[in-house]
């Protein structure tokens, strides 16, 4: 029988893959070596960096949910990111977003310098404006996450998708926020998808851990032989975890999606709050307080909610960019792309949202009675 709704397939991750035992779960592979029945003879594993069984089905399952033809896992979102750019060399162009994960800005500026893989910003907000750019440099690849972080814009999938096939240059897409349970990149014409699985796929916080999924024959094969050469493949406890997560990433989601639009709703009516932003699913959300110099005393007052760099967990964290997550980008250049010193980026977690929103409250109601005591 084939499955074909999302919600079965992930509850069905890596269930019955051993046939021996008929273990339920997907049995976690510690070995590193395997012995060969004679010479040219394998099982098809070797040496676990190449090929693991644990993380062999995490691969094939996750290929699955996004929609494509092979997956590589990583010992995290960034080396997933270091991966994808090991595909390219000194003169090629890469075209990025402005509103960007830190650690990805940083990693790109890097090999721009390092290795002479050009990076490129652009807003997002013209097609025109990308197209030039790929008319006037080496361009190889549109590198997008949508919504972007932490601004939460979202960027047409299929519009990019289009301008890459164009001039058959790669469609690149971190799919961290929303997961293949809301968007599948390569289901709308991206080539690759990138994720951190520490956040949404892992789901609880306690694992690092990274994935690229790609279409096509070739590409899979030169990011397999990469991931392979340079070694930077997850854990065979790592790949169980991310199994683990999976099996409710839907109920998770639905959740932070369902947390997220009240907690959107409140903090629209506070007016210690200049403006929400949220991409309508999912449970990231950003937020300006008026003034810079409230951050500081709304995050130590916080109770329920971790002040933390994360998102994705079940539990709510709240985000400062300018120290945290964007720390790298040079302040003028925050600012101007509008990570302010008042901006907080909140993971909407899957606590009964009324005691989401009573913390913010007596964080608010602390912040008021502060401001009258100086007053
Ligand atoms: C966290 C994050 C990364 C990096 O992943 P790590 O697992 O922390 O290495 C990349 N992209 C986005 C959108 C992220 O949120």
């Amino acid at each position: 029988m084939t499955m074909t709704k999302i919600e079965t397939l992930l509850t069905q991750v890596g269930t019955q893959t051993d046939a021996k035992t008929g273990a339920i779960n997907t049995p976690i592979y510690l070995s590193t070596a395997y012995r060969h029945e004679g010479l040219g003879q394998s099982t098809g594993f070797d040496y676990t960096r190449t090929k693991n069984p644990t993380r062999s089905v995490l691969e094939q399952e996750f290929a699955k949910l996004e929609g494509g033809d092979a997956c590589c896992a990583c010992s995290s979102g960034m080396a997933a990111i270091h991966l994808v750019l090991a595909l390219f060399e000194a003169g090629d162009a890469i075209i990025y977003p402005d509103d960007l994960y830190g650690g990805t800005y940083r990693l790109a500026t890097q090999y721009d310098k390092q290795y002479g893989i050009t990076a490129l910003f652009d807003p997002f907000d013209s097609i025109e404006a990308v197209e030039e750019k790929i008319c006037l440099h080496h361009v190889k690849a549109i590198f997008i996450e949508t919504p972007t972080n932490p601004l939460m814009k979202e960027i047409s999938i299929e519009a990019y998708a289009k301008l890459a096939a164009k001039y058959a240059i790669l469609l690149i897409v971190d799919n961290t926020f929303l997961t293949p349970y809301y968007q599948r990149p390569l289901e709308l014409g991206a080539h690759i998808v990138i994720h951190s699985g520490t956040k949404y796929i892992g789901g609880h916080n306690d694992v690092l851990a990274g994935l690229v999924v790609s279409k096509g024959v070739e590409l899979s094969e030169r990011i397999f032989l990469q991931h392979n050469a340079i070694g930077m493949t997850l854990a065979p406890f790592d790949s169980w975890l991310l199994l683990r997560g999976l099996k409710t990433l839907h109920l998770r989601m639905k959740q932070h999606t369902i947390n997220a639009k009240e907690i959107v709703a409140y903090l629209a009516q506070q007016p210690q709050i200049r403006d929400v932003m949220y991409a309508g699913r999912g449970g990231m959300v950003s937020f300006r307080l008026q003034s810079g110099t409230q951050v500081a005393p709304f995050l130590q007052q916080l109770k329920l909610i971790a002040f933390a760099e994360s998102l994705g967990g079940v539990e709510s964290f709240i985000t400062y960019p300018t120290t945290q997550t964007h720390a790298d980008i040079p302040q003028y250049i925050r600012e101007a792309r509008g990570v302010d010193d008042s901006l907080l980026r909140f993971s909407v977690g899957i606590e009964e949202s009324e005691d989401i929103i009573a913390d913010l409250q007596q964080v608010f109601n602390y912040l008021e009675s502060e401001a009258i005591v100086h007053d």
